[in-house]
C-alpha cells in the first residue's frame, strides 16, 4: 500500500488546490472525495452552476430590457428552461472533469468515498485504511437549516440553494429567505426569467456586512429591478400547499405574524461547516463555537499531523479563501512559509450591476479609531458605465487620513467583480491614494471611476 505525504479529505477549491500544490512540491498526495465528481460545493451546486444561470438570465434581462435602446428592434427569444439548464450542466462537467485532468496531471490519487479518521496519519476510504504523514481536512459547508422550516428539494417548493439552481421550471412567484449573497444572486437568476420575486431578511438591511451605502444602493436598484423587500422580518414557519408554500413572518420588533404565498420558497439563511462522520472527536480535533474546525495560524489543528481549511474552518466562506489557504497550507506541510493576508480577501455579488468590496467599510475603519478619508465616484461620471447603460453604481474608496493608505474599496457597478483586484493590487502593495490616482488608466473603462475615487481622496475627482 501506499504511504502518502498527504491525504487532503474533500476535493472542493481548498482541497483540490491543496492536493495540487503539494503534489508541485514534490508531495505523494491522495484526495478523498465522496461526491461522484471533483470541484466540491463550489464546482457542483455553487460558484459555478450560479454563474452559469447569472449569465444565462442576464443575456434575457439585456434582450427584454436594453436592446430597443441600443437600436436592436423586435428581439424575441423563447425561454427553454431545459436548455438553459443543460448549458449549466455542461459548463459544471467542462469545470468538474478539468479538475479530474489536473489530478492525472499532478498524479494525485483520487480516493473516491467518504473518509473517516481512524487516527493519526490514517484515514479509512470505505474498506481500506490508508497511511500518510500529514491529514488536510476540506471538507467544506451545508446550507443551514431554519427552525420550523423543512426543505424538500426533490419536491422543488421549499429549497435551499442546490435546489433553487436545478427547479423543473421557472416559477411564477418566489419567496426568498435571507438577503445575503446567494439569496439575492438565485432570486436575480428567476427575477430576471420573470418571476416575482419577494426577499424576507431578518436584519433591517440586504447584504449584511457590506458598507452600508452599498447596502442602500444596491436595494434601490434590485428594488427598480422588480424585487420586492421585507427587512426586520423574522421567518416563523413555511408550509407546502397545493401550487406552492406559505411562508408566515411577523416584524422582528413585534407585531402581527403576516404570511406571503409563492410557488417557490428558497431558504438562503447561510451555510455551516459540514465534517460530519469524520470522526474529529475521536482523534482530538477541537470546533469552535460556532462548529468550525479550529486551527492556528498555520491551519494547525487541536490534533498533531491534521489540518483544517476552507469552509470548515473560521473567515467568509469564499472559494477564493478556501484555495489561498488551500495552497498556504501546502506549502507549510512541504517546510515552507505558507501565509494568507485575511484583510485583502475580495467578496463579489454577480448581479447586475455587480457589486465588490475588499477592506475595510467606512465604519469598521472609523470605529477601528482611525481618521478616515472617504473618496466617492459616481458611475453617472463614467462615460464607458454610462455607454452600457448601467449608471447607476460608485466606487467609493477608503482611506487612513494621516498617511493617504488604501484601507478598503467598495464599487457597484459593470464588472465590479474584475475591477476590485486592482485594489486588491494596491493592498498588497501598502499602497496610499494617491499610488492609485497617479496610475493612468485606459480611457474609456469603468475602471476610470477607481481612479477618480482615488482622485476624490485627495484634491478632487475631475469628473464631477
Ligand atoms: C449557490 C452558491 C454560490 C456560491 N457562489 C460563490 C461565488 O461566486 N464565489 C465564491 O467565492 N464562493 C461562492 N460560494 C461558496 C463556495 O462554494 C465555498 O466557499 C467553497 O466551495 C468552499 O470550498 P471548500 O473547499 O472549503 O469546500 P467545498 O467546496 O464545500 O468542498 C468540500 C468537499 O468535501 C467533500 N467531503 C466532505 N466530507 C467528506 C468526507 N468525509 N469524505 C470525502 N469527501 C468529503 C464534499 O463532498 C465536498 O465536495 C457559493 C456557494 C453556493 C452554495
Amino acid at each position: 500500500m501506499t504511504m502518502y505525504d498527504l491525504i487532503v479529505i474533500g476535493a472542493g477549491p481548498g482541497g483540490y488546490v491543496c492536493a495540487i500544490r503539494a503534489a508541485q512540491l514534490g508531495l505523494k498526495v491522495a484526495c478523498v472525495e465522496g461526491r461522484e465528481t471533483l470541484g466540491g460545493t463550489c464546482l457542483n451546486v455553487g460558484c459555478i452552476p450560479s454563474k452559469a444561470l447569472l449569465h444565462a438570465s442576464h443575456m434575457a434581462h439585456e434582450m427584454h430590457e436594453n436592446f430597443a435602446t441600443l437600436g436592436l428592434m423586435n428581439a424575441h427569444a423563447d425561454i427553454d428552461w431545459e436548455r438553459m439548464q443543460a448549458y449549466k450542466a455542461e459548463t459544471v462537467a467542462t469545470n468538474t472533469k478539468g479538475i479530474e485532468f489536473l489530478f492525472k496531471k499532478n498524479k494525485i490519487d483520487w480516493l473516491k468515498g467518504w473518509a473517516s479518521i481512524e487516527g493519526a496519519g490514517r484515514v479509512k476510504v470505505g474498506e481500506t485504511v490508508h497511511e500518510t504523514k500529514a491529514i488536510v481536512v476540506a471538507s467544506g459547508s451545508v446550507p443551514t437549516a431554519l427552525k420550523g422550516v423543512e426543505v424538500d428539494n426533490d419536491a422543488g417548493v421549499v429549497v435551499d440553494s442546490t435546489g433553487a439552481l436545478a427547479l423543473k421550471r421557472i416559477p411564477k412567484s418566489m419567496v426568498v429567505i435571507g438577503a445575503g449573497v446567494i439569496g439575492l444572486e438565485l432570486g436575480s437568476v428567476y427575477r430576471r426569467l420573470g418571476t416575482e420575486v419577494t426577499v424576507v431578511e431578518y436584519l433591517d438591511a440586504i447584504t449584511p456586512g457590506m458598507d452600508a451605502e452599498v447596502q442602500k444602493q444596491f436595494q434601490k436598484i434590485l428594488t427598480k429591478q422588480g424585487f420586492t423587500f421585507i427587512l426586520g422580518a423574522a421567518v416563523s414557519g413555511v408550509e407546502p400547499r397545493e401550487g406552492g408554500a406559505v411562508v408566515t413572518y411577523a416584524a422582528k420588533k413585534g407585531g402581527e405574524a403576516q404570511t406571503l404565498e409563492a410557488e417557490v420558497v428558497l431558504v438562503a439563511t447561510g451555510r455551516r461547516p459540514y465534517h460530519d462522520g469524520l470522526g474529529l472527536e475521536a482523534v482530538g480535533v477541537t470546533l469552535t463555537e460556532r462548529g468550525q474546525i479550529a486551527v492556528d495560524d498555520h491551519w494547525q489543528t487541536s490534533a498533531p499531523g491534521i489540518y483544517a481549511i476552507g469552509d470548515s474552518v473560521p473567515g467568509p466562506m469564499l472559494a477564493h479563501k478556501a484555495e489561498d489557504e488551500g495552497m498556504a497550507v501546502a506549502e507549510v506541510i512541504a517546510g515552507k512559509h505558507g501565509h494568507v493576508n485575511y484583510s485583502v480577501i475580495p467578496g463579489v455579488i454577480y448581479t447586475t450591476p455587480e457589486v465588490a468590496t475588499v477592506g475595510l467599510t467606512e465604519a469598521a475603519a472609523k470605529e477601528s479609531g482611525r481618521k478616515v478619508k472617504v473618496g466617492k465616484f459616481p458611475l453617472m461620471g463614467n462615460a464607458r458605465a454610462k455607454a452600457m447603460l448601467q449608471p447607476d453604481g460608485f466606487v467609493k474608496l477608503i482611506a487612513d487620513a494621516e498617511t493617504d493608505r488604501v484601507l478598503g474599496c467598495h464599487i457597484i457597478g459593470p464588472g465590479a467583480g474584475e475591477m476590485i483586484h486592482e485594489i486588491c493590487v494596491a493592498m498588497e502593495f501598502g499602497a496610499s491614494a494617491e499610488d492609485v490616482a497617479l496610475t493612468c488608466h485606459a480611457h474609456p473603462t469603468v475602471s476610470e471611476a477607481v481612479r477618480e475615487a482615488a482622485l476624490a481622496c485627495g484634491d478632487g475627482a475631475i469628473h464631477v
